[in-house]
């Protein structure tokens, strides 16, 4: 018999199952401690519950964490990218730990591929597999708390959904890792320390905003025009920049929360004077922020990142059109940093192999 995954049981279904198994439902808060903040592989291994129960929730559900099939530290200590294989396929789920001060962030990944094909991203290049289920989701941030705590490390203090896929294209099980996550008696993250990033499916965006998380909401912009963005990211051609200047200027309003608008750097593409003054006359005289990201080299592709002195550059010329921006440091370039990488390489090994 195919048991059911137990960690893909929403968390507010939780107490229903475990009545739904005879027992009391007290029962249900001491399980959820043992699956998600003990984070055990076998449900004997709760040890101070009877044992007519853990073979009961045996016989029924999996409680087995996700296998680690690669861990690549970076030499400069800054970042750990993991690989998890896929319990059916053996495909690779790609997740990044940030170390930063006391900070320590997940990033983590919400569907295998992805179907929005952005051409600079290697998770684009492999086409949507499929979504990841709340398990894995949950499962790979139980894993990188596994890997913290064998250094001796405290946990996971913050998180971005900034892996492989578009999250809130896979609304309900990013929906039920968020509980998981935020709930004050597992984790008790809170919104401001949670941020999911959109390619822009707005439509998803007044969804998020109905859920009333108040999390922190990041669009990969990338271009300064819908004729360029177009050629970058396909998804343009349906939600095109002013739909997302739209969107962003609801979510301050109704969150207070300014969005954060992701801007990848391609040298002699998205960072010429033009591009300055389109970011302006778009962003100018509301409350958000452009993150640049010099672009991470990928195989086979003509796109280069920028210099250090053109984005310095093009960083400083922001400032003076009053847009606030940042340079977000590209950890990880020798672990192959930039999300679908690890995977892609995977994938690439595999049907070179066949
Ligand atoms: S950048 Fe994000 S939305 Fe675009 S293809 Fe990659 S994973 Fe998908």
């Amino acid at each position: 018999m195919i048991k059911l995954r137990f960690k893909n049981i929403p968390l507010n279904e939780l107490t229903k199952t475990i009545e739904s198994l005879g027992e009391k439902k007290f029962r249900a808060e001491q399980i959820k401690k043992w699956v998600y903040q003990k984070r055990i592989n076998d449900f004997s291994e709760m040890n101070n519950m009877p044992k007519a129960l853990r073979e009961k929730l045996s016989e029924n559900y999996a409680v087995d964490k996700l296998v680690i099939h690669t861990i690549l530290e970076s030499k400069h200590g800054d970042a750990v990218k993991f690989g998890f294989q896929c319990i059916e396929s053996g495909h690779l789920m790609e997740s990044v730990l940030l170390i930063d001060g006391d900070r320590r962030t997940a990033c983590i990944s919400s569907q295998l591929g992805c179907g929005l094909g952005c051409v600079f991203c290697e998770t684009g290049k492999m086409g949507f597999l499929r979504n990841l289920t709340q398990d894995e989701i949950v499962g790979q941030f139980l894993g990188i708390n596994d890997y913290l705590e064998s250094r001796n490390d405290h946990l996971i203090t913050n998180i971005v959904f900034m892996g492989m896929g578009e999250a809130l294209s896979n609304f309900d099980n990013f929906l039920g890792a968020l509980a998981v996550f935020m709930d004050e008696d597992i984790y008790n993250i809170g919104g401001r320390r949670i941020t999911v990033s959109t390619a822009g499916v707005v439509p998803s965006v007044e969804r998020l905003l109905k859920e009333k998380l108040n999390i922190g909401l990041a669009i990969s912009l990338n271009s300064y025009s819908n004729e360029i963005r177009d050629t970058l990211m396909p998804i343009n051609r349906k939600y095109p920049i002013e739909s997302l200047v739209e969107i962003a200027k609801k979510y301050y309003a109704v969150t207070g929360r300014p969005v954060t608008f992701e801007y990848v750097v391609i040298d002699g593409k998205t960072n010429t004077a033009e591009a300055l003054n389109a970011i302006s006359a778009y962003l100018g005289g509301f409350p958000c922020k452009v993150n640049l990201i010099p672009l991470n080299p990928s195989s086979g592709s003509m796109l280069c990142g920028p210099t250090d002195m053109s984005l310095e550059k093009f960083y400083e010329e922001l400032l003076c059109r009053g847009i606030t921006a940042t340079i977000r440091k590209s950890r990880g370039q020798d672990i192959w940093g930039a999300c679908g990488q690890l995977a892609g390489k995977k994938l690439n090994n595999e049907n070179t192999k066949s």
